[in-house]
């Protein structure tokens, strides 16, 4: 694996949350990180078949552009019943002309597999890539899981997304029910940033 040896990282996001996480991650280490939005990046179209894929696309193309290592991370929720659906396409269920609406993308969710005629339990996971992309068009990738089942109804008020309906195995409650602190010990995020940081370490 190669590792990170420079001092200015561009995190190719325009999500000011994850722009966050991912400085708090690095907080430890000497290195400037400068966001995509402070650049005047465009967003690149997202059209991999996958997750590695769509966040290759990010990286490389923001590395390209400006010349500086840069990291992308794409995610999203893969259900088994619906062969892997919505997948990359996780924020497209919820677009509506005003806006994403996720109880809208749950109930698809919900709809199709009923649709679908599978047994429960539904399987499911969330999976976050990260891809970190050099100027000389070498990338390491880094991919974390989150195994669980799609339940109904929804359940809970807290985190994003498609959390009232994601219970992660080995918990009686769902991702919408976790705290903050607990959702992030145990996501797919986490995992996936767990693989990162060894990048970033030395010696
Ligand atoms: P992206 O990685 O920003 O493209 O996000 C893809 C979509 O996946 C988001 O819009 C969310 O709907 C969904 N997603 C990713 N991670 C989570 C999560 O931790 N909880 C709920 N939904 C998530």
């Amino acid at each position: 694996m190669r590792r990170f040896a420079g001092d200015r990282l561009l995190v190719a996001t325009h999500n000011s949350g994850k722009l966050e996480e991912i400085a708090d991650l690095l907080s430890g280490h000497a290195i400037h990180i400068i966001g995509a939005a402070d650049l005047g990046l465009h967003e690149p179209e997202e059209t991999g078949a996958d997750f590695i894929a769509n966040a290759r696309i990010k990286a490389h193309a923001a590395s390209r552009a400006t010349g500086l290592p840069a990291l992308a991370d794409d995610s999203g929720l893969e259900i088994n019943a619906l062969d892997g659906a919505p997948g990359v396409h996780t924020a497209d269920w919820a677009e509506t002309s005003s806006g994403r609406d996720f109880v809208l993308a749950m109930t698809r969710a919900y709809n199709a597999l009923v649709d679908s005629g599978a047994a429960q339990p539904w399987i499911a996971r969330f999976c976050c890539t990260f891809v970190l992309a050099w100027p000389d068009g070498h990338s390491e990738t880094f991919e974390g899981h989150m195994n669980g089942r799609i339940t109904w109804p929804m359940r809970g008020d807290k985190g994003h997304g498609y959390d009232p309906i994601f219970q992660p195995d080995g918990h009686g409650i769902t991702f919408g029910q976790m705290s903050r602190p607990e959702k992030n010990r145990v996501s797919h995020r986490a995992d996936a940033f767990r693989k990162l940081k060894a990048v970033f370490q030395h010696g």
